[in-house]
């Protein structure tokens, strides 16, 4: 019988540490072929707008067009589309739209001022932003809950106009994709992806209107474009392809942790999937799980690339050294497969998400528990964080001086002007001052 090759690594071996940076080497954005391709479709997509948007559509997607009005999915489309779906699918994005919505709201950011004894008000003002484009992949597959993750938060922030782009690959729409616009009211939807959708949102065509910020996951070719359009419109973050890591005291159904391995893997031959134990013999009945389960899933292939290539077994000493494990491989999503994952949780320090106990499966996130699961991956979640309602809020500073407060703010910011050798500073904020 073939077995799946995984690695497995034993963190008190010598020369662990060379095997696991080999194992987590990944740069999302950094094959040249990639960068050129994309460098050559902003550029037509910014000076040539529709006609190239027409143009790579037809040689990306396979979908001639004629017109760049073509390229809209009329609104009552989408409400179409939500009515023909089946009533237990819309039921599910109803649900999960809900649940994510009554999640989100509990991180509106909230303006606030003080004002201090001579009158002077300060504070910060939060406002949403106008114009958002939501990039929602559809190459090799569709996307439903990726239309939910992205459109809420937008819409609890109160984004006013919501622009969402989704390659529709020789043609083919998905239905479940256009429903759940429609129940998230995203108010524009354009058939295009890849590269030439992000610049079309970036710059704006005939067709498409630009926004102020692009935000979702794609493959490579979106990830590229999305930081080469950085700066004239915001994003997110760049997404590399999905990991997870389960750690598991050895007392959860191996067929549980092998699956959920698997969860990811099914993504995408470059996914990334780790079991950190410290339980040898458990270690060798997931590997049996995975070994026959791999065999019932349809994505087999792609599962058994990303776990030959990218996946790992490791056996660690103890919980102290497993922590160390999570911390430095700082994971998109997290399982804490143990017994008291609260009372571990304070020493966690880096993941995208934490998904605690035997009964929390990863999967749960990705549809319908509230949280988003559009989340940091390649160990960036060492300094970011899932998409959230902050991602579509900004700030802007408050500062309401008394003629008391620029009295004496006038004298200082006037000593610091003359330090600085600015002297309209100077005389600027001394004009105020008292005689
Ligand atoms: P995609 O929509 O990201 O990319 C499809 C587009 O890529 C096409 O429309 C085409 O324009 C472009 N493209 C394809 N081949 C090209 C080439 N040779 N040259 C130029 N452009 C080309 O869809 P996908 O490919 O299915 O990738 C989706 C990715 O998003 C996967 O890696 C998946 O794991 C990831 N994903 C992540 C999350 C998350 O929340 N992190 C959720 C869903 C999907």
């Amino acid at each position: 019988m073939k077995m799946l090759k995984v690695r497995k690594l034993f963190a008190n071996d010598e020369g662990f540490k060379a095997e696991l940076e080999a194992l987590l080497a990944w740069e999302t954005v950094s094959n040249d072929s990639v960068n050129q391709i994309v460098k050559d479709v902003l550029r037509n997509v910014r000076e040539k707008g529709d006609a190239a948007l027409l143009e790579y559509t037809e040689k990306f997607d396979r979908l001639a067009l004629s017109a760049g009005a073509d390229l809209e999915i009329p609104k009552a489309e989408l409400k179409a589309a939500l009515e023909r779906i089946p009533a237990d699918q819309r039921d599910g994005l109803e649900l999960s739209a809900k649940r994510v919505r009554d999640y989100h709201e509990k991180q509106v950011g909230k303006s606030w001022s003080y004002t201090e004894d001579d009158g002077t008000l300060l504070g910060q003002q939060v406002t949403a932003l106008d114009k958002v484009g939501l990039y929602v992949p559809g190459g090799k597959a569709a996307y439903p809950s990726s239309v939910i993750m992205n459109a809420i938060p937008a819409k609890v922030a109160g984004v006013p106009e919501l622009i969402m782009v989704v390659p529709t690959p020789d043609g083919d729409v998905n239905d479940m994709v256009l429903a759940a616009a429609e129940i998230c009211g995203v108010d524009r939807v354009f058939k295009l992806g890849g590269a030439q959708a992000v610049a079309a949102l970036a710059y704006g065509t005939e067709t498409v209107p630009p926004v102020d910020k692009i935000v979702g996951p794609g493959n490579i070719f979106v990830a590229t474009a999305k930081r080469e359009v950085f700066g004239t419109v915001g994003i997110d973050m760049i997404a590399g392809p999905s990991e997870i890591l389960v750690y598991c005291d050895g007392q959860t159904n191996p067929d549980w942790i092998a699956m959920d391995l698997f969860s990811q893997a099914e993504h995408d031959e470059d996914a990334q999937s780790i079991l950190v134990t410290q339980d040898a013999e458990f270690a060798e009945k997931v590997y049996e799980s995975m070994n026959r389960l791999v065999k019932t899933l349809p994505r087999e292939e792609i599962i058994t690339k990303a776990i030959t290539d990218r996946g790992a077994i490791i056996v660690v000493d103890d919980e102290d050294q497993a922590v160390e494990m999570i911390n430095y491989i700082a994971p998109e999503h997290l399982e804490l497969s143990i017994e008291d994952p609260q009372a571990l949780l304070p020493k966690i320090r880096h993941a995208g998400a934490i998904f605690m106990g035997r009964y929390t499966a990863e999967a749960l996130g990705d549809y319908c528990a509230g949280p988003n699961h559009v989340l940091p991956t390649s160990r960036t979640a060492r300094f970011s964080s899932p998409l959230g309602v902050y991602d579509f809020q900004k700030r802007s500073s408050l500062i309401m001086c008394s003629a008391e407060g620029a009295n004496v703010l006038g004298q200082v910011a006037g000593v610091l002007a003359d330090g600085e050798g600015l002297q309209a500073h100077a005389a600027s904020a001394r004009y105020r001052v008292k005689d």
